[in-house]
């Protein structure tokens, strides 16, 4: 994927989509009011990813999928409705530090949010000001079925960054009770806590069925399981 250039790395971001009032669909704030950044862009590619018209070029027009929008276009745009929770997401987010940064603070600084959320693959270490700036990462590992190699997926230095920060949550996405070994041996080798497990898919008859066969084997380890809301409500329309 050819990354855009922008005339100011420090105030414009390569935006994919911005959506919401919706409710946050994964992981520990599921179900809260929350509003949307879709950054454009991610340098891996998982087989099943949920969001490619961040970055593959197969199957979609990643001319149409960008659009350029600044720091203050992004916070007028906050300014507009009631203050909750904000994600900022990708694609991978962590690919345009400086300005994500910027938008952070500045997202903090004005009070337009109650919280603020970024949601990464756990292979690109966050500037100190973005931890200190937001509330949680959702750190999400691949597994091999993604499809990518180990050495792309995970990046250890990476992961006890995050776990020294204080500010992780590990959301794994599982297919079936098969993947739970899997997670607990990189649970283990980086001490990663707390544990999220979400099923893939992106219908909701397929995330249902992989919660059920998930629900019992996840409460055994003693982890959490996260849903899917946005699919089981609105099974795959964008912007939602
Ligand atoms: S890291 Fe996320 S955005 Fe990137 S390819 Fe994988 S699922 Fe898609």
């Amino acid at each position: 994927m050819k990354f855009p250039t922008v005339s100011d790395p420090d105030h414009d971001l390569v935006v994919n989509e911005t959506f919401g009032p919706t409710f946050q669909g994964e992981g520990p704030s599921t179900g809260r009011y929350a509003r949307f950044i879709r950054l454009f862009g991610c340098h891996l590619s998982c087989r099943w990813c949920d969001s490619a018209q961040t970055h593959d070029h197969t199957r979609y027009d990643l001319d149409a999928e960008q659009r350029i929008l600044s720091v203050e276009d992004i916070l007028s745009w906050l300014d507009t409705g009631p203050t909750g929770l904000v994600v900022i997401t990708g694609g991978e987010p962590l690919l345009q530090p400086r300005v994500v940064e910027r938008l952070a603070c500045a997202i903090r600084d004005r009070g337009l949010a109650t919280d603020v959320e970024i949601e990464t693959s756990g292979t690109i270490a966050p500037t100190d000001t973005i931890t200190s700036a937001v509330t949680r990462f959702n750190v999400s590992p691949k597994l091999a079925h993604s499809g990518l190699q180990r050495h792309q997926r995970i990046r250890p230095a990476v992961l006890r960054g995050f776990a020294a920060g204080g500010k992780a949550v590990w959301k794994f996405v599982a297919q079936d009770p098969n993947d739970l070994d899997e997670i607990h041996d990189l649970v283990t080798a980086h001490n990663l806590h707390p544990v999220w497990v979400m099923p893939e898919g992106t219908d909701s008859t397929t995330v249902l069925t992989r919660m059920r066969l998930l629900a019992d084997p996840v409460l055994a380890r003693g982890w959490h399981l996260s849903t899917r809301l946005h699919t089981l409500l609105w099974e795959n329309d964008r912007g939602r």
